[in-house]
């Protein structure tokens, strides 16, 4: 069982496993919303997932559709600020920010995404598979 919560607390979620995949996503949207320069995004089965507590601290915000579905939404804790798991209840599979769990995953980064819109100021130096748009569509067809 892995354990995960937000700076103040607050939030406190525990997941069954790490299905993976793994991805550090560099694209805009994902760093406006870490601050940093990229999300560490761990792919996670909705029914492995369980809210502990906090539910009343969780706020939703939702980007309008720039190019088409889905929306980019983006779940935080109310008092503290961090971003927070909140699957939709009839997702499959939905993404935890790794630098909320306080448990190691047992699972390394698969792969960077979005590399042609990452920071100008971030160098990426390991080895890991880099996809742009394009390739990352591919892979995701590839996969259904
Ligand atoms: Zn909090
Ligand atoms: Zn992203």
């Amino acid at each position: 069982m892995l354990r995960g919560s937000c700076l103040c607390g607050g939030v406190q979620f525990e997941i069954e496993r790490a299905a993976g995949p793994f991805e550090l996503c560099h694209c805009s949207r994902c760093r406006k919303v870490s601050g940093s320069a990229f999300v560490a995004g761990l792919g996670v089965r909705t029914e492995d997932f369980r809210l502990l507590s906090g539910a009343e601290l969780i706020r939703d915000f939702s980007l309008p559709v720039a190019e088409h579905p889905p929306p980019y939404g983006v779940s935080f804790c109310s008092r503290c600020g961090s971003t927070v798991p909140n699957p939709a209840p009839d997702s499959e599979f939905f993404e935890v920010a790794a630098g909320l769990l306080d448990d190691d995953p047992g699972r390394r980064p698969d792969r960077h995404i979005f590399t042609h819109v990452k920071s100008h100021w971030y160098e990426i130096t390991d080895d890991l598979p880099k996809l742009d748009k394009d390739a990352l569509i591919a892979l995701r067809m590839r996969r259904e």
